[in-house]
């Protein structure tokens, strides 16, 4: 493994590509905005200068992290030659669906695919590919530099192959992965999304307000945030778009998402992205906003 691609530029595709950069693989970073790429080449630069400045890496090092990433608006030039491919673009199923397939025709045939996807199936995306052994989850967490984990989600077809090559990648990049099998929401997901999802039902039910709710879960779990603000860092559409993927893959009402969570969603409250949700974000300052006009619907 020497040359990465990675397909996305935004928040995660940055975070993924900052890292295999500053382990010294050459990485394409392919985006079909150049806004985004400038936008996510500004960031990770921005990043490695505060590493610079609390002493964790050199000026030198900065460079050659910065010098490892190539910028490509083409995925066909962008994936030339890649070793392994992650793809980091918006999570919707119809675009994933098309770039997995251009990417098997595009790639060399022993070229790993893999996928950052929050909640899709990795074995639907696989059947859009003729290599669905060779596809797999390697589910980075946000801020990728700073966040240990990679859960890396096997399809129904990935291979054993795969699955430790892949493994063992996200060691070299000083992440501990761990391996899941591919049921909606995956571990991550499965498990944190309701939690949030009942802390909006317990704000949306007057049990307590949302500083309340979130100093319980931090005070009294030891949790570093609390859910409604991890949800507005998470951003509250991504939430709902999990919470559907499960509770339509499961058919179980238990992952029905809250109706306030819906609501805030159709207001256009997303969170940090849109500095509102369930706190105001405007002016870099973090006060609670949530209103009973959302607690009306
Ligand atoms: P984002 O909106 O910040 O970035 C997505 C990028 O994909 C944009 O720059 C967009 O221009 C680009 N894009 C769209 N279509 C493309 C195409 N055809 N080819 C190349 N680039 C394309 O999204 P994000 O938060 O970085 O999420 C990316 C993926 O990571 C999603 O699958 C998401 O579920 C997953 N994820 C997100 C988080 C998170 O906390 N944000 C955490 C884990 C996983």
């Amino acid at each position: 493994m020497k040359k990465i691609a990675v397909i996305g530029a935004g928040t995660m595709g940055n975070g993924i590509a900052h890292v295999f950069a500053q382990t010294g693989f050459t990485v394409r970073l392919i985006d079909v905005s150049q806004v985004s790429l400038d936008k996510g080449f500004a960031t990770i630069s921005k990043n490695l200068d505060r590493m610079v400045v609390k002493e964790k890496i050199s000026e030198s090092d900065k460079a050659s992290t910065l010098g490892n990433i190539k910028l490509f608006s083409n995925l066909k030039e962008g994936v030339a030659q890649a070793d392994l491919v992650v793809e980091a673009a918006t999570e919707n199923i119809d675009l994933k669906l098309k770039i997995f397939k251009d990417l098997d025709t595009l790639c060399e045939a022993g070229t790993i695919l893999a996928t950052n996807t929050s909640s899709i199936s990795i074995t639907q995306i696989a059947a859009a590919t003729s290599r669905p052994e060779k596809v797999i989850g390697m589910h980075f967490m946000n801020p990728v530099p700073i966040m240990q984990l990679v859960e890396i989600i096997r399809g129904y077809s990935t291979s054993d192959e795969t699955t430790t090559t892949v493994m063992e990648l996200a060691k070299t990049l000083g992440k501990t992965p761990t391996e899941v099998n591919d049921y909606p929401g995956f571990v991550a997901n499965r498990i944190l999304m309701p939690m949030i999802n009942e802390a909006i039902e317990t704000l949306q039910h007057g049990v307590a307000g949302v500083t309340e709710i979130d100093t319980v879960m931090k005070l009294g779990m030891a949790h570093p945030m609390g859910p409604l603000q991890l949800a507005d860092f998470i951003g509250l559409d991504v939430c709902l778009s999990i919470l559907n993927v499960m509770y339509n893959g499961f058919k179980n009402p238990k992952y029905a998402p809250s109706p306030l969570l819906v609501n805030m969603v159709m207001a256009g409250k997303l969170g940090v992205k849109s500095r509102e949700g369930f706190y105001d974000y405007s002016e870099h300052k973090k006060a609670e906003i949530v209103s009973t006009q959302f607690l009306k619907g």
